[in-house]
């Protein structure tokens, strides 16, 4: 046991991303039935959509799960309304200020965890009185922090300040990189890209099939003004690009950017015209397995890899 195995309940210290438009109840149960712990993406859902995936995922594991609130979508009084009602015990709150639903939701028992990329919002969200946090490096994909902190040192910066337990997010898609990342004072790990890649992610085949060709440099941070958004290099992106050297104002930006271009991408499978988001680790993934046998292969890469290490 250590201190996210007991904070959630789970086997292993290994946390499966919300992530838009792939992480439905089909991933989010499969995580949580391998003994990690799988997390809806309530950010691309409506709130009657949000509610029907609870009630799916309650009847496909009897294990932990949690719901993953990005405070910037529309909607999210009524998110957590249903949160409540369907008795969901753990939430992540990201993208926005952990003080707006922090004490609301410890009121009614939820294990609250929060979301930030750098030191100065890791100790507001402790202030705050989350349960744990997230540290998220400039490596993961989707939205992101404007500071460009790498894990590689946000994590250390993090644990030097933190006292309640963190995790560790971006860049990591294997169990050397979890180990690596829990040398560095993390508890557990955020696991997003990897989970893309797997048969139950919501995603569309074309998506999943991009990730899988991706190479290192095919992504990039983008649309700072707006939210900071890591994308696949596409030709969305490059059109982006184009704008950008015209220095564009905001509404320039938000009349390209247009309405639902990440469903357009991520969930339709449109990869010219859609927002597809994932992290730099998508150089790393070649292959699209059950989300169990993914939980698998990272626990026992964790396990060699720590013996490995000892060899150093
Ligand atoms: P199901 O596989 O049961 O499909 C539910 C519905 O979604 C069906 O009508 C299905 O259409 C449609 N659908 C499935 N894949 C696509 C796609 N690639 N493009 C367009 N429509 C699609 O899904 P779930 O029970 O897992 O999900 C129910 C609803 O929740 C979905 O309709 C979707 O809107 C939403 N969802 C949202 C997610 C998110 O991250 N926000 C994740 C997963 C689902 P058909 O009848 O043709 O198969
Ligand atoms: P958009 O705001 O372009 O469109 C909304 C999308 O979310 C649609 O696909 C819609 O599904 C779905 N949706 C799920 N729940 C709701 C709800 N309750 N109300 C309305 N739509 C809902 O989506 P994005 O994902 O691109 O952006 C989401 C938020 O993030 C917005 O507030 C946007 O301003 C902000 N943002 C996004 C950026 C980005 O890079 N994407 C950059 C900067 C800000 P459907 O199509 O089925 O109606």
């Amino acid at each position: 046991m250590n201190k996210i195995t007991s904070l959630f309940k789970i086997q292993y210290p290994l946390i499966q991303a919300g992530m838009i438009w792939a992480s439905g109840w089909k991933l989010a149960s499969a995580v949580s039935n391998a003994g990690g712990l799988g997390i809806l993406g309530a950010g691309s859902m409506y709130p009657d959509v949000l509610k029907e995936h609870i009630i799916k995922c309650k009847k496909a594991t009897t294990k932990p799960f949690g719901v993953n609130v990005p405070l910037l979508y529309p909607d999210i009084d009524k998110l957590i309304e249903i949160i409540i009602a369907e008795d969901v015990k753990i939430v992540f709150t990201s993208a926005g200020n952990p003080k707006t639903w922090t004490s609301y939701l410890k009121e009614k028992g939820i294990t609250v965890v929060h979301v930030v990329s750098s030191v100065k919002f890791a100790l507001k969200a402790e202030e705050a009185g989350v349960d744990a946090v997230v540290a998220e490096g400039f490596e993961a994909g989707g939205h992101n922090g404007r500071e460009e902190t790498t894990t590689f040192t946000l994590i250390p910066m993090v644990k030097q300040h933190l006292r309640i337990p963190l995790i560790a997010a971006g860049g990591i898609a294997t169990g050397t990189g979890m180990l690596a990342a829990m040398v560095l004072g993390a508890d557990g790990v955020q696991i997003g890209s990897r989970f893309v890649a797997s048969d139950e992610a919501s995603s569309h085949l074309n998506f999943k099939n991009s990730v899988l060709k991706a190479q290192e440099g095919d992504t990039e941070l983008t649309l700072k003004e707006l939210a900071p958004v890591r994308l696949l290099k596409n030709k969305f992106y490059d059109e982006v690009k184009e704008l950008y050297k015209k220095s564009p104002t905001k509404e320039q930006l938000v009349d390209l950017l247009g309405r639902a271009r990440a469903k357009r991408g991520m969930f339709e499978g449109d990869l010219d015209e859609g927002e597809l988001e994932i992290g730099q680790i998508a150089g790393l993934i070649n292959t699209i397995k059950p989300a169990a046998d993914i939980v698998r292969e990272i626990m026992s890469d964790f396990n060699q890899a720590k013996i490995n290490a000892a060899k150093l």
